[in-house]
């Protein structure tokens, strides 16, 4: 195997294909083999897996990806990768590359016709500026996902690991948890990139929950509650999701709830457990 993941071969395959960076897809590629054992380590693929890579660029991570798993499919939006990685993925007869924008992809139906609808491994080392929007499609289309295994800004990765009051905690926190249990697995600096990030990234692990770990009536509500708690975030609960304009649901209602839970009149939402906002969810949808 022609390993790409350092910075010589990676520099050779750019200047072969005079291939130039383009910033507003978040290019950012893996120089540094250790870090890409890591991350198909943490993502447990075998032989038996169907894996999803968003974002292939020059196919550094999908040579590991063809290595170890029984099946690849690498979702490339620029067309400008797609002779690149003709040529460094020549070599594997069980990848598939789709020249398409992931979030316009119906990946249910790549679930249903590449792997018998039974549940896919997402290994990516993620473009940044969509990761939380890539996230939340995987997630809320309902794809049969066993797990995702990304590499994210350190930030994003911290958020979404984080718990009920401490300043990182929001939406994404808690869907993250809805869906799926979290581990960062490791922090990788600027340097093991080509071009280097301006921040530093983590690669985190999601397995993703066969049921959720909680019950809720009406799971939109349910995420609507979620984004209207957080989106005022310094206002009491009360007054935030009374004064959203798309809820509907009052000051007096919300007030309601929170006596039934036991809660103070004054809390916040960034104080609430998962298990806390379904309870209130499906009391204020039963009002
Ligand atoms: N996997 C490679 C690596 O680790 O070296 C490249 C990772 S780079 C951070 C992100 C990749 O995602 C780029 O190749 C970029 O062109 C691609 N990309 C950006 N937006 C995308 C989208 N909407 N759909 C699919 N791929 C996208």
């Amino acid at each position: 195997m022609a390993t790409l993941g350092n910075p010589q071969n990676t520099i050779e395959i750019l200047q072969k294909y005079d291939f130039h960076f383009q910033k507003k897809f978040g290019q950012n590629f893996l120089i540094d083999t250790h870090v890409l054992e890591r991350i198909v380590e943490s993502s447990n693929i075998t032989k038996d897996d169907f894996v999803l890579e968003i974002g292939p660029g020059i196919g550094t991570m999908t040579q590991y990806l063809c290595e170890h798993a029984g099946k690849v499919m690498a979702v490339e939006i620029d067309k400008k990768l797609l002779p690149i990685l003709a040529d460094t993925l020549k070599e594997y007869d069980n990848v598939t590359v789709v020249n398409e924008d992931i979030l316009k992809l119906d990946i249910g139906k790549i679930a249903q016709e590449y792997n018998e609808g039974r549940p896919i491994k997402v290994v990516a080392n993620l473009p940044y500026y969509i990761t939380t929007p890539i996230i939340m499609a995987l997630f809320e289309s309902h794809v049969p996902l066993a797990s995702v295994t990304v590499m994210v800004q350190k930030e994003v990765a911290e958020r979404m690991q984080a718990g009920p009051g401490t300043k990182d905690y929001g939406a994404l926190s808690l869907a993250v948890q809805y869906y799926s249990e979290a581990e960062i697995t490791a922090n990788v600096p600027p340097n093991c990139f080509m071009p280097r990030p301006k921040v530093g990234s983590a690669v985190i692990r999601l397995t993703c929950h066969q049921e959720p770990p909680v019950k809720v009536v009406d799971e939109k509500f349910f995420f609507r509650v979620i984004r209207a708690s957080f989106n005022q975030r310094r206002k009491t609960l009360q007054n935030g999701l009374g004064n959203d304009a798309g809820l509907p649901v009052t000051k007096q209602q919300t007030a309601e709830a929170l006596r039934q839970m036991g809660l103070s009149e004054t809390i916040r939402g960034e104080a609430l457990s998962l298990e806390q906002f379904a309870e209130l969810s499906n009391i204020l949808k039963t009002m």
